[in-house]
């Protein structure tokens, strides 16, 4: 059976996704071995397809790392604050402390 251009390339995106009937495959398939013109258009299907996967995975790539990234700056800002809190927090534990000892126990040279 001799199905015109416009039929396979119709059918192409099915086939390419494996989705058609097996007959519709089986005629797409005995087009694609004499038509030179679909068998071009199915490549070029693959093709940009496979362009757009690499993009998107380049692109999901990018987005984990910038994410990592920020989350990594976070870590660190929190980190920081948490170090600067107990710093102070125990500088005035200490100030305190001495202030106290200093009264009660060191006689004053005055
Ligand atoms: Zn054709």
């Amino acid at each position: 059976m001799k199905v015109s251009c416009e039929i396979v390339k119709d059918l192409l995106p099915l086939y390419h996704d494996g989705v058609c009937s097996n007959d519709s495959k089986t005629m797409v398939e005995e087009h694609l071995a004499y038509c030179d013109s679909c068998k071009a258009e199915l490549k070029a299907m693959v093709d940009t397809l496979f362009i757009n996967k690499t993009e998107q995975n380049l692109n999901e790539a990018e987005a984990v790392k910038k994410l990592s990234k920020r989350w990594k700056k976070g870590m660190l800002k929190s980190l920081l604050k948490g170090v600067l809190i107990t710093t102070v927090v125990i500088a005035l534990v200490a100030l305190v402390l001495y202030c106290f000892m200093d009264i009660r126990f060191v006689p004053k040279p005055y």
